[in-house]
């Protein structure tokens, strides 16, 4: 039977709760998931398993606190867990939950064998000595024993961890686990400890390689290639620096860019050279000689062809996208869109090129650091960035290929309409809902061959 309680609505409620985001994200792709087993889609609405563990660790001044860490594993079915582990007051089992499934869409869209997962310790690393963060590190690790491993699940870096944490993680593992070769465990290390060349810069880059196919198969009116673009990208840590080099070597005028502390414009261009040494000597981009200071909030409505978020989660909400002037929205950092800021730029006509595609390019390198570490080599780094741009290029033709199948697609399958109401009026088939059903599709079909067990 179809119901048609909610056939009135026409756009959520804004949500920044990451979960109740995402799963408004799968509700809408769940409505072009026609042909599979009944129920089967609902299996991936919830994380396969959650670890939250509590454990003692002396301080440096001899007190004990009990700190709170979780590993989430969304789903296994094309290869082991694969996801970062942060630090952070505000990590909480919802958040790390959210995370985890974005990593199982994310792995399924770039193909590397891995499935979901995230993890993170409920902590303030800046309040921590190094030797805190390391008896943190190695008891969180030895609380999850087996549950992490180089073929059950794969941690990596994530807010505020990095690889010195990730080498005491192998660390630690290793000691657990003596005489095998454990460097799998774990990626994002050290170069010196198995670590890959390239991995740093792979999300930006990936970023742009999906930009440029994008426009090379899917031109916008006014703008048909990055060359000549002038694009405005907010935040300039790993990802952001990347992403604006990479613009400006492709021709591209990068014209804004921004920290914590606010933002730089030159109507005629920034010179990253010149940003950088600014902020490395003054701990901002702000006061750059020879650009104008803005603030955050402006970045993000500016007049630019391509904007880039590369910073933080729910920046492009209900309240500001009717005010966004960009043709594009290339979103690096992870969920800067909140659902019902999607609904408004898709009716404006503002193409947003979704956080699982853009940002998938980190995964990938990972997934590239895993494979080396597995057969003890070293790829070179022409190496890696050629298969990292093939692989985002065929994620991308994937992603624009059902999207325009879903532009004639306006049946919905029964059983969806049955689980989660009719689709909300208004809802326009974007480039998100189209890289969603790609990656639900990728891991329902894998379940269904591998056959549900028993
Ligand atoms: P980072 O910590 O290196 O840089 C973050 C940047 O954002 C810094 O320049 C910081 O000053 C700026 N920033 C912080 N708060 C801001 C604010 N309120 N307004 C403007 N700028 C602000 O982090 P990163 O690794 O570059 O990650 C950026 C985003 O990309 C995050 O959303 C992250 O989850 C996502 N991401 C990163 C990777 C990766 O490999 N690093 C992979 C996937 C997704």
């Amino acid at each position: 039977m179809i119901n048609r309680q909610n056939e009135n609505r026409t756009c959520p409620q804004e949500s920044i709760d990451p979960l109740e985001a995402q799963a408004e994200q799968f509700r809408r792709a769940r409505c072009h998931l026609a042909g599979f087993k009944r129920g089967l889609i609902e299996f991936f609405k919830a994380p396969k398993r959650s670890i939250g563990v509590c454990f003692p660790i002396e301080m440096d001044d001899g007190s004990v606190q009990t700190f709170r860490g979780y590993r989430i594993l969304h789903n296994r079915v094309l290869g082991p867990g694969k996801g970062g582990i942060r630090y952070h007051p505000d990590v909480s089992e919802a958040e790390v939950a959210a995370l985890a499934t974005l990593m199982t869409w994310k792995c399924a869209l770039v193909n590397v064998p891995f499935g979901g997962a995230k993890g993170g310790i409920v902590c303030d690393p800046k309040a921590l000595s190094d030797t805190e963060l390391r008896r943190i590190t190695r008891r969180f690790v030895h609380e999850l024993g087996d549950n992490i491993g180089p073929n059950t699940d794969i941690p990596a870096p994530d807010l505020y961890t990095d690889e010195q944490t990730m080498a005491w993680i192998y660390d630690t593992y290793d000691i657990l686990h003596p005489g095998e070769n454990n460097r799998p465990v774990v990626t994002g290390k050290p170069l010196e400890l198995g670590g890959s060349i390239g991995r740093r810069e792979a999300t930006g880059l990936g970023a742009y390689y999906a930009t440029e196919r994008f426009l090379e198969v899917e031109p916008i009116s006014g703008l048909t290639e990055v060359f000549g673009a002038a694009v405005a990208i907010q935040g300039f840590g790993q990802v952001g620096e990347v992403v604006a080099r990479a613009f400006i070597d492709a021709g591209a005028k990068v014209i804004a860019l921004s920290d914590t502390q606010g933002g730089i414009y030159s109507g005629d261009g920034l010179d990253i050279d010149l940003a950088s040494a600014h902020k490395r000597e003054h701990g901002t981009l702000v006061g750059l000689p020879g650009t104008t200071s803005i603030t955050n909030e402006d970045l993000l409505t500016l007049q630019c062809d391509i904007l880039v978020p590369a910073a933080l989660d729910n920046q492009i909400r209900k309240d500001n996208a009717d005010q966004v002037k960009a043709k594009l929205v290339v979103e690096a950092a992870n969920a800067p869109t909140t659902p019902a800021a999607d609904d408004i730029l898709s009716h404006r006509g503002v193409t947003v090129l979704p956080d699982i595609l853009v940002n998938a390019g980190g995964v990938t390198v990972s997934y590239f650091e895993w494979v080396q570490n597995i057969q003890n080599e070293e790829w070179p780094l022409t190496d890696i960035n050629a298969r990292l741009k093939r692989r985002m290029h065929t994620a991308v033709d994937s992603v624009v290929q059902c999207w325009r199948q879903l532009q004639d697609d306006k049946e919905r399958p029964e059983e969806a309409v049955e689980a989660d109401g009719p689709t909300a009026q208004g809802t326009v088939c974007n480039l998100r809902i189209a890289a969603l059903v790609v990656a639900i599709r990728r891991v329902a079909r894998a379940t269904l061959q591998r056959g549900i067990w028993p």
